[in-house]
């Protein structure tokens, strides 16, 4: 545990040990981001009504995978009073993680990998999902989440996806989706593309989407049990087969955030010099209140759609599992949480506005009264890579952390760096574990064009294993700071990839 020196007097905690080296890149990053401290009191000196409270960088941490990113580290958890920073949590809105249990076990997966490569490559890649939507229940999941997506729902839909949907009655496990999977939005931003006709079911691209990079639909099974009591009381057993879903608001999100990026720049004073970090805040007061009432409104668009993209991914696992191994797999969710997001919330006793980028939420068992953890605390997943253990932890609600913890690893390799050398490593990795993509990487005629197969393995690559940190050595600092404690040691079976 580190304070970071920065001449802005910011309270500003690093979680860092041996054996997870701090990118001294991401620490100048930070300390510009620090910086934003004297940009937002310029602007609150120029324009005082601007604000409605005095502004300030309440508290900043990050958390052990903390590494360089565009503007703003991956990792980086911060609690603003009096203005947001739409730039502070990436491009991708409520980006997350989800984990569900099944009643299979990995004899049943392994034996039966290739009939299940095809299944899952036709559901997610080959136009097989078929997610029907009216306008109404577009409008409905934009401005009240999976709450309001259900309510729009005709009980009696079963086509397409929508007969598993029902059958898992999704409306009574919301309480195993952070804040429900739903969020307030007064309007739909600007999404008129994504609304489809107004007088029938449509279908559209953007739902059931994985993403590319290092999003994931992975099969996994429970490999060991570090927390006897709290894996029970999750549904993970050794041996269970999970599935972990990891993806966000796709184009949706984009849309949002790179409008609000443009916003931001242009109400920034014109009289000031611009933020030498390209970061800009959006002040939370009168003379831009609409733009901030906007902006909320669009930040819950983006986010209610990612959860409900995490919660079709996972049916359509699920789907595929149906499909190969029979009517009879069971599916049990145990959590779903977003780590690019900004929460309305208190630190403190204070309420502020709780930026994480690449962070996941981690309260201990007080924070979740009257949810299914509140005798446990929060679930936190730490995904290592498609070639690596992934672990599931349980949150301590860490103050000093604001709750936080790592969402993953975290890359050690430039996207670039990956890319080249590593030849051998990476033929052994294609050769252990099994990556489902767009490409069926086993079909003959698809070796027969190695520029498609050449452009596909490119991209895996920048994703393999050696890309990425140890997840081992993250877990055991978020445990050694009391951060949150290990439950359960995934490990991959299947690893589905955009
Ligand atoms: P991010 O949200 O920053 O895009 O990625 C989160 C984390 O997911 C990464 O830091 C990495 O540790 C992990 N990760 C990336 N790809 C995979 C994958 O295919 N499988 C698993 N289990 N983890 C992955
Ligand atoms: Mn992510
Ligand atoms: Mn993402």
């Amino acid at each position: 545990r580190l304070r970071v020196n920065n001449p802005y007097g910011v309270e500003a905690t690093m979680f860092a040990s041996a054996d997870v080296p701090v990118e001294s890149a991401a620490v100048t990053e930070l300390v510009d981001l620090l910086a934003l401290q004297d940009t937002v009191r310029q602007v609150a000196a120029a324009e005082p009504d601007s604000f409605d409270l005095d502004p300030d960088i309440v508290r900043v941490a990050v958390t052990p995978d903390f590494h360089k990113a565009k503007g703003i580290p991956v990792g980086t958890v911060m609690a603003t009073r009096g203005f947001v920073v739409p730039q502070a949590i990436g491009s991708d809105i409520n980006c997350g993680m989800r984990l569900h249990t099944t009643t299979l076990t990995a004899d049943a997966v392994a034996a039966n990998v290739d009939a299940l490569d095809t299944a899952f490559r036709h559901l997610f890649f080959e136009g097989g999902r078929d997610i029907p939507m009216t306008r109404n229940q577009r409008y409905a999941l934009l401005t009240g989440g999976l709450d309001g997506l259900l309510n729009a729902t005709p009980a009696d839909l079963t086509t397409g996806l929508w007969g598993l949907v029902r059958e898992l009655d999704v409306g009574r496990s919301l309480d195993r989706v952070e804040r429900r999977g739903s969020l307030p939005a007064s309007k739909v931003f600007g999404l008129s593309d994504f609304m489809g006709p107004a007088d029938r079911p449509s279908r559209d691209g953007q739902i059931g989407s994985i993403g590319g990079g290092n999003h994931f639909v992975e099969i996994q099974k429970v490999e060991k049990v570090l927390d006897r009591t709290v894996a029970h009381a999750w549904g993970l057993k050794p041996g269970v087969v999970t599935v972990m879903v990891h993806t966000g608001s796709v184009g949706i999100g984009h849309l949002c955030g790179g409008h609000y990026r443009d916003v931001v720049r242009k109400i920034y004073p014109g009289a000031l010099k611009h933020p030498a970090n390209g970061v800009f805040v959006l002040p939370d007061g009168d003379r831009h209140r609409a733009h901030a009432n906007l902006f909320w409104d669009a930040l819950h668009n983006a986010a209610n759609f990612a959860f409900a993209n995490r919660m079709f991914l996972a049916v359509m696992a699920l789907a595929g599992f149906r499909r190969v191994l029979g009517d009879d797999v069971g599916f049990d969710l145990v959590y779903d949480a977003p780590h690019n997001f900004i929460w309305k919330d208190e630190v403190d006793g204070e309420a502020v506005a709780v930026h994480r980028k690449g962070a996941t939420p981690a309260r201990g068992f007080e924070a979740m009264a009257g949810t299914p953890f509140a005798y446990t605390g929060e679930p936190v997943l730490v995904p290592g890579s498609m070639g690596a253990s992934s672990f599931v932890m349980v949150g301590q609600g860490n103050a000093e952390s604001m709750a936080s913890a790592s969402h993953g690893a975290g890359r050690i390799l430039s996207r670039g760096d990956a890319m080249r050398g590593h030849d051998a490593e990476f033929e052994q990795f294609l050769r252990d574990f099994r990556v489902v993509t767009p490409v069926d990487l086993r079909r003959p005629d698809v070796r027969r064009r190695p520029d498609i197969l050449a452009k596909k393995l490119e991209e895996l690559k920048q994703e393999a294993p050696f890309a990425y940190k140890g997840v081992g050595p993250v877990v055991a600092t978020l445990a050694a700071a009391g951060i949150a404690r290990p439950v359960a040691e995934l490990t991959p079976l299947m690893t589905v990839k955009g």
